[in-house]
C-alpha cells in the first residue's frame, strides 16, 4: 500500500509474483473500501507496515483487526519501527489470527543494522512452511552471537529508545518554527517525514554540508517531502543550524 517500504514489491517481482497496489489515502491510512474491492479469493499476502515507512504513523489498529478478520490470505504485519510507538505490539494477537505473520528486526531500535537480523513472528504451522521453503543456511554463528548478546541486554535498546523519543519531540518543535516547513507528519517512528517549501534545494544544500536525509518526493503523496531520522542531539543541532543558515542565504539572495 504504497508509499511503503520497497522491498515488498522487489521480492514479489523477483519471485514472479503479481504485485497490486492499493494506494494509501492522503493521511497515509489505510484505503479500506478500496481494498476490499481490490483483493480476491487469488491474493495470497497483504504486506501492512505500521508504523509505516516513509511517512511514520501507524496505520489504524481497528482497520488492520477488520484486514485479519476477512482478507482471504496472510497479512504480514511489518513492526520494524515498533519500539518507537506509543502502540502494542500485534505479537498479542498471534493466537487469534493464525494468518498473521509479525516482523520485527535488530536493524532500528537495537542499532544492529550491520548483522541484518530479524524475525517473523507467526503460528507454528506456518512457521513449520517458511521452515521447509527457506534457504538451508542459516544465520552465521558470529551473527547469531551478537544478536542474543543484544536481545540480553534490553535495558541498553530502551535507553536508545528513550533518548531518541525525547529527540523526536524536540525537532518536531524545531523544525515546526522554520517557515519553509509545511507539514511535518506524526511519527511514531525514529524519522519524520517532513514536507519543505522546495524541498530539493533544502536536500541539495544539506548534501553540500554533507548531512545526508533522504529525498522522498517522488513517491506517492510525498510531494516536496524530505524524511529526516532523528539523530542524537549533536546531530539534531547540526540539523537545525544548517537549516537555519540554508534559510538565511536564501532571503540574503533576494
Ligand atoms: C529497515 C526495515 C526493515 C528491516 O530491515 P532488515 O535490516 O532487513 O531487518 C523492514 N521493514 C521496514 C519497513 C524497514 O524500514
Amino acid at each position: 500500500m504504497p508509499p511503503t517500504y520497497g522491498m515488498y514489491a522487489v521480492s514479489a517481482d523477483i519471485n514472479a509474483v503479481e504485485n497490486v497496489k492499493v494506494p494509501l489515502k492522503y493521511d497515509f491510512q489505510i484505503d479500506l473500501a478500496t481494498l476490499k474491492e481490490t483483493w480476491n479469493e487469488n491474493s495470497k499476502i497483504l504486506f501492512v507496515c505500521s508504523p509505516n515507512n516513509p511517512s511514520g504513523n501507524l496505520l489504524d489498529r481497528k482497520t488492520i483487526q477488520t484486514i485479519l478478520d476477512e482478507f482471504p490470505g496472510m497479512v504480514v504485519v511489518d513492526e520494524a519501527y515498533i519500539d518507537f510507538s506509543s502502540e502494542e505490539s500485534w505479537t498479542d494477537k498471534l493466537a487469534e489470527y493464525p494468518n498473521l505473520i509479525v516482523l520485527q528486526t535488530l536493524s532500528k531500535a537495537w542499532g544492529m543494522a550491520g548483522i541484518r537480523v530479524g524475525v517473523a513472528m507467526a503460528d507454528p504451522y506456518v512457521i513449520e512452511m517458511l521452515d521447509k521453503i527457506k534457504p538451508p543456511y542459516n544465520i552465521s554463528l558470529p551473527n547469531q552471537q551478537l544478536a542474543t548478546e543484544a536481545l540480553s541486554n534490553e535495558a541498553k535498546k530502551n535507553a536508545y529508545v528513550e533518548e531518541l523519543l525525547e529527540e523526536r519531540t524536540k525537532l518536531i518543535t524545531a523544525l515546526g518554527q522554520l517557515p519553509n516547513v509545511r507539514k511535518i507528519v506524526p511519527s511514531d517512528a525514529n524519522f519524520l517525514l517532513v514536507a519543505f517549501e522546495g524541498a530539493k534545494e533544502v536536500f541539495n544544500y544539506l548534501i553540500e554540508e554533507t548531512l545526508i536525509v533522504r529525498d522522498r518526493s517522488s513517491q506517492l503523496h510525498c510531494t516536496d517531502c524530505l524524511r529526516i531520522t532523528i539523530g542524537t542531539k549533536e546531530e539534531n543541532l547540526e540539523l537545525m543550524n544548517l537549516l537555519k543558515a540554508y534559510l538565511e542565504k536564501s532571503v540574503s539572495k533576494l
